[in-house]
């Protein structure tokens, strides 16, 4: 059965249990994620230990030899010296220290949790990641990291050092999980099953760490009941936060090629829009809501176009959410 949706005219709103909402209600101030990016990190499903190429929407550099290129096959042997940490060092607090910067004169944020955000950043060798985790901690007002990586990339070790940091900082690591269905996540070349995900966020949860699962609708071949199944059964893993975006089509990606030959149609705004509300009607409340929306302006973005709009993607979306009883 699925949700149904009913208006909100007799009901007073409530608001989203979002992010921001629950940094505040935590630590009384602003705290905001600072996203970075650390050069000549990959993936296991680019680089090769799981596969070549990476799931069917990433763009990276199987799709574009002209895409920026460096030697790091020191990341597939986890005993190697990385001849390029004090460079991604330095990349690494020049990026925290310039975000803080903008984000305390833009938003008034005084608090800040460090995201390591591009490809899987769990996929290097322990040293290197040890020493990136810690610099991160080092700087003022940092007061905890979220790590985006995949179910397949995450070891004890890993968790040991993440478990003691989770003493005294605020630690969550970010789950791409995308479908619940091995057939999609086939499809998309995703590399690992959903098996490989329950097991990894049991694990990460019994070190007491908090966990973000990462969801995209509109996958390819997957119907509104099987979308809605991805959103129940995550939520069912004692997850502590939610993301969902809309698949969109970007230049150097599988994908791209699939959408010239006509293989695959993106959501429009308006099937997202309510297959969204239907999923957070799904979601316990205590479930923390990070992301709704596309969040993809870049010149290479091909579509869906209503991607590129940010500003109406989020009016669209406190309208649908007002329609089911939520304030954004
Ligand atoms: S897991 Fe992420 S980085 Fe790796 S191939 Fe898929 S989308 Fe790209």
């Amino acid at each position: 059965m699925t949700a149904t949706i009913s208006s909100s005219k007799n009901r007073s709103l409530i608001p989203l249990f979002t992010t921001g909402r629950y940094f505040k209600e935590k630590y009384g101030v602003k705290v905001y994620k600072i996203p970075v990016s650390i050069s000549g990190f990959t993936c296991p499903n680019i680089h090769g230990k799981v596969a070549k190429g990476g799931c069917i929407y990433c763009e990276n550099r199987s799709f574009s030899p002209n895409l920026k290129s460096n030697n790091f096959d020191f990341l597939l042997n986890p005993d190697s010296k990385n001849p390029f940490l004090e460079q991604q060092l330095k990349e690494l607090s020049s990026q925290i220290e310039k975000s803080k910067i903008k984000l305390s004169n833009k938003f008034g944020a005084q608090k800040f949790i460090v995201y390591f955000q591009s490809f899987t950043n769990t996929y290097a060798p322990l040293q290197t990641l040890i020493k990136l985790y810690e610099r991160a901690l080092l700087h003022d007002d940092v007061i905890g990291l979220s790590i985006g990586t995949r179910s397949d990339s995450i070891s004890s070790e890993i968790l040991d050092f993440l478990e003691e940091k989770s003493q005294d900082y605020e630690i969550w690591l970010e789950i791409g999980v995308q479908s619940i269905h091995d057939e999609t996540l086939k499809i998309i070349n995703r590399g690992h099953d959903f098996n490989s995900v329950q097991k990894s966020i049991s694990k990460i949860k019994k070190r007491g760490l908090k966990v973000c699962v990462h969801l995209i609708f509109g996958l390819p071949k997957e119907s509104e009941e099987m979308i809605l199944k991805s959103v129940k059964k995550s939520v069912a893993l004692e997850i502590d936060a939610l993301k969902i975006h809309p698949l969109y089509i970007t230049k150097n990606s599988a994908l791209a090629r699939w959408y010239a030959n006509g293989i695959y149609e993106p959501l429009d705004k308006d099937s997202y829009l309510n297959l969204l509300a239907k999923a957070l009607l799904l979601t316990p409340r205590h479930i923390i809501i990070q992301r709704l929306m596309a969040g993809e302006d870049s010149e290479n973005l091909i579509a869906p176009l209503w991607c590129k709009d940010y500003r109406s993607q989020k009016s669209s979306l406190a309208k649908k959410l007002k329609e089911i009883g939520f304030i954004y």
